[in-house]
């Protein structure tokens, strides 16, 4: 089995509890959106299945393999966030390069998957430049380029536009959706409180609302059929 599965996950900090049993089984594949507002658990959930924040309660399975306990490193898992950490003296090329040298990647390898990745972001006449003569746009897509050297089987992003202007999200949102297509085996969950991007990216979006699932279903689905207001009123649906 491929895939992704959260089987009544959970999440305290303390006795906080901010997320409150979420069920979803996730295909290999499958352009995932979560949405909802400020604080109803988004990058918490996100931060879990990277393995950045242990799971409280329920189970986390990829592939079949229960992965509650298994390192960030070892989960092949990929994460972009909002704020891009780029080296500041290292070009773009040693920028995207550097977490395969780590992991001992071959010189050869190295150099097909960061010339890959720059062609698929647009971004191979850049490869020479440090991050300071790129414009925030174009630093965000070396982030994206990194996480895609990794080979990831799942790719996370926790509001990756957000401090982007208006014209580079677009832009970077239709660089997103590209990337989707070329990876069609690498599933993708996309963090964001825009319901622009859930309604053009996803290929299911998952309502949440203060630590649980309001509904989930393709964007036009949930449009045209919100289970409840919230719903409606989060993705503009008509009254
Ligand atoms: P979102 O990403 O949807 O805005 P978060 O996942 O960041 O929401 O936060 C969900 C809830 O968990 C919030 O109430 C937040 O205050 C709380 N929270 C997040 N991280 C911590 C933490 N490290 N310690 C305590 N509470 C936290
Ligand atoms: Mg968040």
């Amino acid at each position: 089995m491929t895939g992704l599965v959260l089987k009544d996950i959970r999440k305290s900090f303390g006795a906080v509890d901010v997320i409150h049993g979420i069920d979803l089984d996730i295909k290999q594949g499958e352009f995932i959106v979560f949405v909802g507002p400020s604080g109803c658990g988004k990058s918490t959930l996100l931060r879990m299945i990277a393995g950045l924040e242990e799971i409280t309660g329920g189970d986390l399975l990829i592939d079949g393999e229960r992965v509650n306990d298994v390192p960030p490193s070892q989960r092949g898992i990929a994460m972009v966030f909002q704020s891009y950490a780029l080296y500041p003296h290292m070009t773009v090329y040693e920028n995207m390069a550097f977490g395969m040298r780590i992991a001992r990647e071959s010189r050869q390898e190295i150099d097909r998957r960061v010339r890959a990745a720059a062609e698929t972001l647009q971004l191979t006449k850049y490869l020479d430049r440090l991050p300071k003569a790129l414009s925030g746009g174009q630093r965000q897509r070396v982030a994206i380029g990194r996480a895609i050297c990794r080979n990831p089987k799942v790719f996370l992003f926790d509001e990756p536009l957000s401090n982007l202007d208006a014209a580079l999200r677009v832009a970077t949102r239709i660089e997103i959706a590209r990337l989707a297509e070329r990876m069609a085996d690498t599933t993708m969950i996309y963090v964001t409180h825009d319901q622009v991007e859930a309604m053009t990216l996803a290929d299911r979006i998952v309502v949440l609302s203060a630590g649980h699932i309001e509904q989930v279903g393709a964007p036009l689905e949930l449009y045209e059929h919100p289970d409840n207001l919230f719903v409606a009123r989060f993705l503009g649906s008509p009254a």
